[in-house]
């Protein structure tokens, strides 16, 4: 009999900047004919599951969803203010359910649609779950490869966050008279990060149990035996190269949704449905199709960000001023506080000329919309690389975790947006916006331009990107061979 395609276990965080890459990735195995057991949390599989019909990955007989308990009462709070719980719950109890739940798949084929699985080769795992699937791996001797979900820039930071304690670093606390000075303990990065942008488990208001959730993430993470990430060579290479010392195996893949989009050019829908928790509001690319060309900067921060009234009014005030169309995103729990909503009244007025307002956008389809001009982001990593592949230029505005990092680097490594990290009064957002629609920085255009068109060559045929995951397919076949050939001595 010819041996059976690997089965994958997959184990994303359960956010939606983590669950988008990991299912993306997850379809393209699927493409390449694995079988693919995605592990969410009973709470993401209970959104996700509503509509799963009209995901690709439900073409695939090979993938399925499976769901373990995260600990947490269902009715609790999983946004970002209360995500110490769910990181504490994640470690205990998601922590036995997950190792049960691998014990059962190892234990007895399933027969499921008609189909039968085998036990799983492997695990893919978030690198921030790394504490439930790296004692797996230790004990049912089950190889775990990482995807961490972050650039590799990062990565490379949180590898250092025990030498920056040492080092006295950290914590950064807002007003530190040093907090400009360079951080010059991190390879490759000497001459770039200062204090003020490492991530923000960094800073002095952030409790400090999460910095040392991330901490112990991070070293279990190193015992991975390979690492997975949504990024491609020619933007990171020096620190992908200096990944290279702690991983033998480092498979830059991204951007993913370039890559899925390549490998499927048959499907002119593949992957365009993936990995969204929330409902889409398309009637922004109507309002966007009646537009100039390059006229529109598109706001958005992302699935978790949360922000304070003042500073919501402050964006307003700040983008009607500049005089410029936007498209907004704000979702129904971006602000916290006062009124439906928590959204102050002006900003309440419906939908005007000069403004649209959705509350979830079809993202990658808005930046790729040719009336698209500029990009107001928080600076997530997958909005920043779904800008970066098709050349739009950014504005940051980061608050939490990677997102300071991220935009250090579009500023001041990979020049192609400008930063206004740590202040949103309305004049500066305003400035920004002018400065970046009709500036025309001729450094910007120049790089935007130079990087959308590396991104793309990275996942054509030859390309770095390519190249990896055909290497990542092959690795994981050849775990399965050798887990056959011990079977049949
Ligand atoms: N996104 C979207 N519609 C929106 C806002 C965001 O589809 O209205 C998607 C976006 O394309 C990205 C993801 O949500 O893939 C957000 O991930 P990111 O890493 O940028 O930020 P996070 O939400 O994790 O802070």
């Amino acid at each position: 009999m010819a041996n059976p395609q690997p089965h994958v276990v997959m184990l994303p965080f359960p956010a939606q900047g983590h669950i988008k890459p990991m299912l993306m990735l997850a379809e393209v195995l699927c493409h390449a004919g694995f079988r693919i057991s995605f592990v969410n949390t009973d709470h993401i599989h209970n959104i996700i599951v509503e509509n799963i019909d009209k995901s690709p990955l439900s073409q695939f007989p090979g993938f399925r969803f499976l769901s373990i308990p995260d600990g947490l009462p269902p009715e609790h709070p999983r946004d970002s203010s209360s995500i110490k719980d769910l990181f504490t719950s994640i470690n205990s109890t998601g922590k036995i359910m997950f190792r049960d739940l691998i014990i059962s798949l190892l234990r007895r084929d399933d027969l499921e649609r008609e189909e039968i699985w085998h036990a799983p080769c492997c695990i893919i795992a978030d690198g921030i779950m790394s504490t439930l699937a790296i004692d797996v791996e230790e004990e049912l001797e089950m190889p775990v490869i990482t995807f961490r979900t972050y650039s590799a820039t990062c990565t490379w930071v949180y590898f250092h966050l025990e030498k920056l304690i040492e080092q006295k670093e950290i914590p950064v606390r807002e007003g530190d008279e040093d907090i400009d000075r360079l951080v010059t303990c991190i390879t490759e990065l000497e001459k770039v990060l200062r204090r003020r942008d490492l991530p923000s488990i960094c800073r002095c208001e952030v409790d400090p149990s999460i910095l040392k959730f991330f901490l112990e993430q991070t070293s279990k993470m190193r015992r991975a035996s390979g690492l997975i990430l949504n990024t491609f060579e020619d933007l990171e290479a020096p620190i992908i190269r200096q990944l290279h010392s702690i991983y033998s195996k480092v498979y830059t893949i991204g951007p993913l949704q370039a890559l899925l989009k390549s490998q499927m050019d048959d499907s002119p829908v593949a992957g365009a449905a993936t990995g969204s928790l929330r409902q889409e509001d398309r009637t922004c690319i109507a309002w966007l199709d009646k537009q100039p060309a390059k006229s529109v900067i598109y706001v958005s921060f992302g699935s978790v960000v949360v922000m304070s009234p003042d500073q919501i009014l402050e964006f307003w005030h700040g983008l009607i001023n500049s005089g410029k169309p936007f498209l907004w995103v704000i979702r129904p729990d971006l602000v916290f506080g006062n009124g439906p909503n928590g959204l102050p009244e002006e900003i309440m007025c419906p939908t005007n000329e000069r403004g649209y307002v959705v509350s979830w956008a079809p993202q990658e389809e808005v930046l790729a919309h040719c009336a698209v001009g500029g990009f107001l982001t928080h600076s997530g990593w997958n909005s920043t690389l779904e800008s970066i592949t098709v050349g739009v230029p950014m504005i940051c505005w980061p608050l939490i975790v990677d997102q300071k990092v991220n935009s250090r680097c579009v500023s001041d490594i990979w020049r192609v947006g400008i930063d206004m990290k740590d202040s949103c009064d309305r004049s500066t957002v305003e400035r920004m916006v002018r400065v970046l629609m009709e500036d025309k920085d001729e450094e910007i255009a120049k790089s935007t331009s130079k990087f959308a068109n590396l991104a793309q060559k990275s996942v054509r045929e030859g390309g770095s990107s390519f190249c990896n995951i055909n290497k990542l397919i092959e690795d994981i076949r050849s775990i399965q061979s050798k887990k056959d050939d011990c079977k049949t001595k």
